[in-house]
């Protein structure tokens, strides 16, 4: 079914975040969803990536941390989030990929939400096992990308986003997938996961 007809079929919109370390796959199961379900992927990294480059105020702030492998400031992401869920696409749904990071960023995303009435309807967890997910980061890496900056990436996501895994645990919203398969088998895990399988 075309993406449009496919949305049009779904009662509801669907509102869902990708959550799992760089790696993991997250961005290529969005974009592939995201066709399917006729629901805009939200990528955070490929909007700062494309701030950068067009050198924008953004684009200048955000450049020397990303390079790094730091984390923007929980301020500036919500202010890129926020203008991007108002968009018309937004409406019938989203698939956050790289947002929320932080447990702030997941509060402020509930926020967000909770003023536009809607909410989360489900977080999907890509697990990966983290020597696949050393093997994969160091042998995908951007030129610039140095060993280090992968690895603070890596630590990062341990100490900043793995929170987020009991935080929507709690809520009820977690669903783990097994990342560590052929993508189209990580795709139907996805769609298994959050009930919308054909
Ligand atoms: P990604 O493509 O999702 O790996 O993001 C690339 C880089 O963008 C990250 O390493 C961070 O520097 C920055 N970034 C993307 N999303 C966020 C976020 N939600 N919070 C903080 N920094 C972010």
């Amino acid at each position: 079914m075309a993406a449009e007809a496919e949305r049009a079929a779904r009662p509801q919109a669907l509102c869902l975040v990708l959550l799992g370390p760089p790696g993991s796959g997250k961005g290529t199961q969005a974009q592939i969803l995201s066709r399917r379900w006729g629901i805009p992927a939200i990528s955070t990294g490929d909007m700062l990536r494309s701030a950068v480059t067009s050198g924008s105020e953004l684009g200048r702030k955000v450049g020397s941390i990303m390079a790094d492998g730091g984390l923007v400031d929980d301020h500036t992401m919500a202010e890129v989030v926020r203008r991007r869920l108002e968009h018309d696409d937004a409406a019938h749904g989203f698939l956050l990929d790289g947002y929320p990071r932080t447990l702030a960023q997941a509060d402020t995303l509930e926020e967000m939400l909770q003023r536009q009435d809607r909410s989360l309807d489900g977080v999907v967890l890509i697990r990966v096992p983290e020597a696949e997910l050393i093997r994969r980061t160091l042998s995908r890496r951007r030129l610039d990308d140095s060993e280090e900056v992968v690895r603070r990436r890596l630590r990062l996501y341990e100490e900043k986003t793995e929170p987020l895994v009991g935080y929507y645990q709690q809520r009820d919203l977690l669903r783990v997938v097994d990342g560590d398969r052929a993508i189209e088998a990580v795709t139907d895990g996805i769609e298994e996961a959050v009930g919308e399988s054909a």
